[in-house]
């Protein structure tokens, strides 16, 4: 008999990240399990709370502890690795279990235990195996329908015999039979709609490969970081090392970028393995992702494929965990609780025993460093399959375009070969690297662009709706007609977004049909779908695109793509500006030529001959990586040092700077002497949906220690009496941006 259990209270703050103890009383005993949500008195209120440990004796005096009130879900919403985890996530990323429990959970599903009607259904069984007395015909129809079919859902009974709902009540209430109240879970449709090809055999390599990753999961079961260019057979190393593991009753967790997540991903994904796999994804209503949830939870899914937060989905026996494209910067979560994917799959599988796969053509320097010291077993893939060559990458210098006097935004040699490629019925991708370029509205008389007034960000100019947009808070405003600044009426438009590529390209090559793909124009349920369709079925020529283009697409058509604006990223205030510029770039060049033909890539930059577009031209990861890791060492940055990064965000601008500066202070006080606190100075964004934000950053070498020091110095901050209330500070741990 187990009379106590842990709970956490459902508040994320650090004033209660603690387990209460509480008694279990009579009625509920060996109803209540780990995982479950229950209702607690807790001072003078009455809340919620996830019993997280049984216990056979308490810290306490029996009499001054309280006993559990209620059970508020009918089933345990965590299993044994999730609460575990949400422990080590809290103090990893100095956050609170219970924020990381209310993460876990999908939307529609919440710990405050208002559970919508619709999601339980009733099961019946036998209760009293002799019956004294059935009376009608009905009631033993049920009786004898539930002796073949034990434990059947109440919509199954009542369709199945000539019963209605009151005698099945009325034979509950003579406790003939009994009732049992589970929450319905959903089942997506399994069918695959595209057949997809497997390949005959593997390549030599990709065996190889293979059979060293099948022997590390049989024995030592390090992490693995597979290493491989653009078109080397990942995905198919992914299946080979999926299928026996399903098939022996585990499940594996396949987590993918946001942006690749798309229906054709699944598919391939479906029809290879031939098994039901579950989607967790954006699209999905509140109501189907709890309900997929719930049916993961039940263990009907060898597969669940999802984006970040499926991390925490509830498979109950699991096996593996894979991470795709594992640079990709959508894995970190930047809100509260901010973690990263990668912590929490790499804790989750050594929980459960489970293999953690990361897969990339441009693992993030920090992670190949720690491959390279032994935390992960590295294993390359080098080649494309079947020797296709890696596309021919020629860069152009747009310096030489202006001084031929050529001021559009295509090169003469991109024009060109944009123009043979088409001639030639073949596809092409235009990236545009959008970041801090996209079109704003400027006064040519002060020079100030206009901003959003909530987020103090350049709004960007929309031309079909003729407004300025924030790409941070969506705020929305016509065009000014007089500067707000200086008054002068000389306002224009300046950069080029995507629509103004669009359009340009539109002029220069009539008879084609162009696409465009950015955040706005798939903002539309279901127009990313139909872009992707419209491209992968040949009905459309030139694809104009930002960041979107570069994920995980597999267009078999096109053989040229071409880079407008190389450098935009590439001098952003952001310690890994460079890192993400190689990857993207990479990433870029690795789209074209992925099938039997060759690829063309054009990179237009104002600085061809730096050092990260070179390498990106030529593939070579290698060379940046060794240029990359040096700076790193020389600056003492990750890896060679932890960082934490912190925002203090205010309605005020004074009081957030004040605020920013006494967490300074007391920072000071518990720093070690090779501990570095940098700021507090206005973050890169310092504005955002109304809040002036000021940030600080910690650096030192050991991880530990460094969190120790803030959590006192937050403990002390908290208690200051200065401090306004609606001053909010945000902690990263572990920054992958400085944006
Ligand atoms: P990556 O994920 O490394 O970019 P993919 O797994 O998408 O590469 O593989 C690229 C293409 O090569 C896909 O169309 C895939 O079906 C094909 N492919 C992979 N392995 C083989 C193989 N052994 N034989 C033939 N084609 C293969
Ligand atoms: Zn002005
Ligand atoms: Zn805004």
């Amino acid at each position: 008999m187990r009379f106590y259990a842990a709970v956490i209270i459902n508040r994320a703050v650090q004033a209660v990240n603690r387990a209460f103890t509480y008694k279990i009383p009579v009625a509920l005993q060996n109803k209540i399990v780990p995982g479950l949500v229950v209702k607690v008195p807790f001072g003078h209120e009455h809340l919620e709370g996830v019993v997280v440990e049984l216990l056979d004796q308490s810290d306490r005096e029996d009499d001054t502890l309280k006993e559990i009130e209620a059970i508020i879900s009918p089933n345990p919403l965590f299993g044994e690795d999730l609460l575990q985890l949400s422990q080590y996530l809290a103090d990893y990323f100095l956050s609170t279990r219970a924020a990381f429990l209310q993460a876990m959970l999908p939307a529609g599903l919440s710990l405050t235990g208002h559970l919508p009607k619709s999601s339980l259904v009733e099961h019946f069984s036998i209760k009293i195996q002799e019956p004294v007395k059935l009376r009608s015909t009905k009631q033993k129809e049920i009786y004898a329908y539930l002796q073949q079919n034990p434990d059947a859902e109440k919509d199954v009974i009542l369709a199945n015999t000539n019963s209605n709902l009151s005698i099945l009540r009325n034979m509950v209430q003579k406790e003939y039979i009994e009732k049992r109240t589970e929450m319905r879970w959903y089942q997506q449709s399994l069918k695959a709609d595209i057949e997809f090809i497997k390949p005959e055999c593997l390549t030599i390599e990709q065996k190889e490969v293979l059979d060293r990753l099948q022997k590390n999961a049989a024995a030592e079961r390090k992490p693995v970081l597979l290493h491989g260019v653009t078109g080397s057979g990942k995905t198919e190393l992914y299946l080979r090392f999926l299928e026996p593991l399903l098939r022996q009753g585990k499940q594996a967790i396949l987590l993918v970028p946001e942006i690749s997540l798309t229906p054709q991903m699944v598919s391939y994904f479906r029809s290879r393995l031939q098994m039901p796999v579950a989607v967790l994804h954006s699209g999905l209503s509140a109501k189907e992702r709890k309900e997929t949830w719930l049916g993961i939870a039940k263990g009907i899914y060898p597969l669940v494929i999802g984006a970040r937060s499926a991390v925490f989905a509830p498979t109950p026996n699991l096996g593996a965990i894979i991470m795709d494209e594992i640079h990709d910067g959508s894995y970190k979560q930047e809100s509260q609780p901010c973690f990263h994917a990668l912590t929490a799959a790499k804790e989750r599988c050594r929980l459960c025993g489970a293999q953690l796969l990361l897969g990339s053509a441009t693992p993030p320097v920090t992670l190949y460093y720690q491959a390279q010291q032994g935390e992960y077993l590295l294993l390359q893939l080098k080649n494309r399959v079947l020797d296709l060559p890696l596309p021919r990458v020629q860069t152009v210098d747009m310096r030489l375009e202006l001084q031929k006097g050529n001021r559009s935004m295509f090169s003469g040699v991109l024009k060109k070969q944009i123009t043979d490629t088409l001639t030639e019925g073949k596809q092409v991708i235009l990236f545009l690297n959008r970041r801090g370029y996209h079109t704003f509205v400027s006064c040519r008389s002060c020079g100030e662009a206009i901003l959003c007034r909530h987020c103090a960000v350049a709004m960007a100019y929309h031309q079909e709706e003729q407004v300025l947009k924030c790409h941070y808070c969506g705020f929305t405003q016509p065009i000014p007609e007089i500067c707000p600044n200086c008054g002068s009426k000389a306002i224009r438009q300046f950069g080029s977004g995507t629509q103004k590529v669009a359009e340009e390209a539109a002029k220069l090559w009539p008879q084609a049909h162009i696409l465009r793909l950015d955040r706005d124009a798939t903002l539309q349920k279901g127009s990313y779908e139909q872009i992707y369709k419209q491209m992968y079925q040949g009905e459309a020529d030139i694809l104009i695109g930002t960041q979107m283009v570069v994920k995980g697409l597999d267009f078999p058509n096109v053989t040229l793509v071409g880079v407008l604006a190389a450098d935009a990223s590439l001098f952003l205030p952001d310690l890994f500006a460079e890192e993400k510029s190689f990857q993207l770039l990479t990433q870029v060049a690795g789209r074209a030529g992925r099938r039997d033909l060759p690829g063309q890539v054009i990179i237009q930059s104002y600085q061809p001959e730096h050092e990260i577009i070179q390498a990106a031209a030529a593939q070579d990861y290698a060379t940046f990586y060794h240029r990359e890791i040096a700076e790193r060492q020389m600056m003492q940055n990750p890896p060679f040092s932890f960082l934490i990064r912190m925002i203090v965000s205010g309605l005020e601008l004074e009081k957030t700077a004040f605020a920013a500066q006494v967490l300074h202070g007391y920072l000071h006080r518990h720093l070690a002497a090779e501990e570095q606190l940098l700021g507090p100075q206005e973050a890169p964004l310092a504005k955002i949906k109304d809040r002036y934000r000021m940030q600080l950053m910690l650096k030192g070498t050991d991880l530990f220690l460094l969190r120790l020091h803030l959590r006192n110095a937050l403990a002390e901050y908290q208690k200051d009496g200065k401090i306004k209330k609606n001053i909010r500070i945000l902690i990263d741990i572990e920054p992958i941006s400085m944006m």
